[in-house]
């Protein structure tokens, strides 16, 4: 049989992806002030564009998560409609990155940044947050950021509900908000306690757009999303590809001429959940390949079938974002959740020191060569039936050794 090279793979599933709407989906990529320039022809395009909440902003229905170390790919990401960029204090440079092209797109792209979480603690000053936004501005290269957020809420490293609730948060806001820095605000998460922040957040009307990490693999915060979006809060999927990073981690795909992460992004759209999406885009052929599923508002039967496979594979190594059953039965306070992530920034992001970094900041008090002698009531307590204990011990060797 004759192979199918990536790039002319990447052509076809574009030009065949079932269940990608034409009809009002085919609209030339335009921000919230003026149409693009036209492409050069063969450049992957966003053809869908939604209402992101309250904001009066239409953005793609894929965004550009972070990753991106080159500005040309960045200006490449624009140039194909891709009107809405997630970036952040710690992701170490990407605000610098896009800096270098956004005065370019300043007014067709909306930039949403996050505050370093560490930062954002019970007791932060307003005075320590304005100036921390000041800085992101200066590395954006702009005067103002679309929609600044607090990151990780829910995770309990970084404080409880009362680290939310803090007011320095909310008149950091209203000033950048009165001094044209900031237009919009919200909130990001993937913390195992993260819907009962997202709640609280929504019903004290404190965020105009919401960050979330999900996908097939997750449930419990639909709910959430949909009382959001009745108060006409902006809601954005991540983690959305935390799955695995190639088809050939997958026994069952290895022989397939498929492309099933492209199913994984495919659930997220056709789940009507949110507004857009954002993915990790590190190279020109990961925005093609991702791109040629925009507009999907169904899955087709193909679709499901390889959901199924990655799931009967990867489901029981998966730590969902947001869950927390297992984080109460642990007596000796490993976080389990964050641990596994770290390991999935190394092992499927290759953000392996970003990972190493992450890792290393947690106490060796709370490591797992605590588990030793442990009964490991937390696989019990595991509702998707991960070997916790081995998960954790090959991420600490992994994280600590690589
Ligand atoms: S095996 Fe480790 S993570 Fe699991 S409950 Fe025991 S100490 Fe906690
Ligand atoms: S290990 Fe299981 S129970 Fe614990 S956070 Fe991950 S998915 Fe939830």
């Amino acid at each position: 049989m004759r192979r199918v090279s990536r790039r002319e793979f990447l052509r076809t599933t574009a030009a065949l992806t079932a269940g990608t709407t034409a009809s009002g989906g085919m609209l030339a990529a335009c921000g919230q002030q003026g149409a693009l320039a036209s492409p050069a022809p063969g450049t992957p395009r966003v053809r869908r564009m939604k209402p992101l909440g309250k904001t009066g902003w239409r953005v793609g229905d894929i965004s550009a998560g972070s990753g991106q170390r080159d500005p040309a790919l960045v200006n490449h990401l624009f140039e194909c409609g891709l009107n809405l960029i997630d970036t952040g204090a710690q992701y170490a440079g990407h605000e610098e990155v896009i800096g270098k092209v956004l005065p370019k797109w300043r007014d067709r792209v909306f930039i949403l940044d996050k505050w370093d979480p560490p930062l954002v603690t019970a007791t932060v000053t307003k005075a320590a947050l304005l100036e921390a936004l000041d800085v992101s501005l200066k590395k954006l290269n702009t005067t103002y950021i679309d929609c600044m957020m607090i990151h990780s809420i829910g995770h309990p490293r970084y404080g409880g509900l009362e680290r939310i609730q803090n007011p320095a948060i909310y008149e950091a806001w209203d000033e950048a908000k009165r001094r044209g820095m900031v237009k919009f605000t919200g909130a990001s998460s993937h913390g195992v306690r993260m819907i009962e922040e997202l709640e609280w957040g929504i019903d004290n009307n404190r965020f105009d757009v919401i960050l979330v990490g999900a996908n097939f693999l997750t449930r419990g915060i639909e709910p959430t999303l949909k009382k959001a979006r009745a108060k006409g809060v902006g809601t954005i999927a991540m983690k959305t590809m935390t799955i695995y990073k190639s088809d050939l981690n997958v026994r069952s795909l290895q022989n397939e001429q498929t492309n099933a992460r492209q199913a994984v992004l495919k659930w997220v759209l056709a789940s009507d959940l949110f507004d857009t999406l954002v993915v990790s885009m590190r190279n020109y052929d990961q925005v093609a390949e991702y791109l040629a599923v925009s507009g999907t508002t169904r899955l087709t039967a193909q679709d499901r079938h390889y959901l199924e496979l990655v799931k009967a594979e990867v489901g029981s190594r998966y730590c969902r974002p947001g869950c927390r059953a297992c984080f109460d039965a642990c007596p000796r306070g490993v976080p389990v959740a964050d641990i596994l992530r770290y390991g999935m920034y190394f092992e499927h992001y290759g953000d392996q020191k970003f990972a190493m970094q992450r890792y290393a900041a947690i106490p060796v008090a709370h490591r797992p060569s605590r588990c030793a002698g442990c009964s490991a009531p937390c696989e019990e307590a595991c509702p998707y039936g991960l070997r916790v204990r081995a998960r954790l011990d090959e991420t600490d060797h992994q994280l600590r050794f690589a």
